[in-house]
């Protein structure tokens, strides 16, 4: 367990789950907290004035020195990502996240940083193992023999095994999550980057606010996955951060569902019903994936339970709020041009 006066590093702060761990180290009275992001802070999703917060490009060695000067726990949560649409059409980029990484390790030695967490994620696993459409359970040995998601999956692996060796090599004490799928409030809904579930949410949004009740889906809609809401994510990260647990594991819901049954979810909340196209030729990433906790409830006696349904109704009426706030502020945008005119 950490000290409350001791600094703790965020690194990816800007984003949705890196925002969502400073509010909730804050709300445990976690006094020194560091938020680092490469984002303008306009463009945070939550920030804090008594938290330290820092713009800093991380592929960079000096700003990763920068960041880790004086920490005690490191969580790096900075990376190139998004979903599929994004990770399938920008491998490149994120692959280059290993640069963040890298440069984090080296920084959290240098600096002499008690213990170091990093988000890997599901995308690690073998893809043979995720051909069918019954969302196979992936236990932690389905890395192995390694056929991660191009790029993406592929830097993750990678930093996965640098972690383990800094550990090994040079004493650091390293803690690796594999998230599968986290959703929730404060997170991308808009934009290519965004993930199922708040793109569902958002497409049924529209087809309410619009009167239009059509929905396109990715894929054939029978491909089927787990989602973690973030609350789970958040205590996860904690759990595992405190815990003996050496090798990455799993940190994902069990909850296993079709992309057609999260469409219906989003429908139930929104009390509407809507004609669905599917788009065969839109990414889709693989058939089947689904979380083995049998390693978590082991080791933690917990596994992530919040279900689904509960969740998405959260993040609906989030997405929703940010929706219409978003599309008041473009009418009052074009009311005063068309006065300044
Ligand atoms: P996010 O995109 O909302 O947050 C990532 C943040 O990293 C962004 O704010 C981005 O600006 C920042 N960043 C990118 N490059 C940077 C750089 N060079 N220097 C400093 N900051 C930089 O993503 P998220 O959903 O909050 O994901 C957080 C971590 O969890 C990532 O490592 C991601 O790969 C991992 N993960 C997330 C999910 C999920 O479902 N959200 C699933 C698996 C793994």
């Amino acid at each position: 367990m950490n000290d409350k006066s001791e600094l703790v590093v965020v690194a990816g702060a800007g984003g949705f789950i890196g925002g969502s761990l400073v509010a909730r180290l804050r709300a445990q009275g976690q006094t020194k907290v560091r938020a680092v992001d490469i984002k303008p802070l306009r463009e945070w999703y939550q920030h804090f004035p008594d938290v330290e917060n820092l713009i800093l490009d991380l592929n960079l060695k000096p700003n990763c020195e920068r960041a880790a000067e004086g920490a005690a726990d490191i969580y790096n949560l900075a990376a190139n990502m998004g979903g599929m649409g994004f990770i399938e059409s920008n491998k490149a980029l994120c692959m280059l996240s290993v640069l963040i990484n890298t440069h984090m390790l080296q920084a959290a030695v240098q600096h002499k940083a008690k213990r170091f967490f990093y988000a890997s994620s599901a995308c690690v696993y073998n893809g043979d193992k995720q051909k069918t459409y019954e969302a196979p359970s992936l236990k932690e040995e389905d890395a192995y023999p390694a056929l991660a998601e191009d790029g993406y999956g592929w830097e993750k692996l990678f930093s996965e095994r640098m972690c383990r060796h800094f550990h090994e090599d040079f004493g650091l004490y390293t803690r690796v999550a594999r998230f599968h799928n986290v959703y929730g409030p404060w997170g991308t809904w808009d934009g290519g980057r965004e993930k199922a579930p708040a793109a569902i949410c958002r497409k049924v949004i529209e087809a309410k606010v619009s009167g239009k009740h059509e929905i396109q889906i990715w894929g054939p809609g029978t491909q089927t996955r787990s989602f973690m809401y973030i609350d789970d994510c958040l205590k996860g990260i904690e759990l595992i951060m405190n815990s003996e647990i050496l090798e990455p594991i799993n940190l994902g819901s069990s909850e296993a569902v079709s992309i057609n049954q999260l469409v219906d979810m989003a429908e139930e909340i929104a009390g509407i019903k809507l004609n669905r196209h599917y788009d065969l030729s839109a990414p889709k990433g693989v058939n089947g994936r689904n979380s083995d906790n049998t390693l978590i409830k082991k080791y933690l006696g917990w596994e992530p339970c919040t279900p689904l349904r509960t969740g998405l109704e959260k993040t609906y009426r989030w997405i929703h709020g940010q929706y219409i706030a978003r599309n008041s502020d473009k009418a009052s945008t074009r009311q005063e041009s068309a006065v300044a005119r």
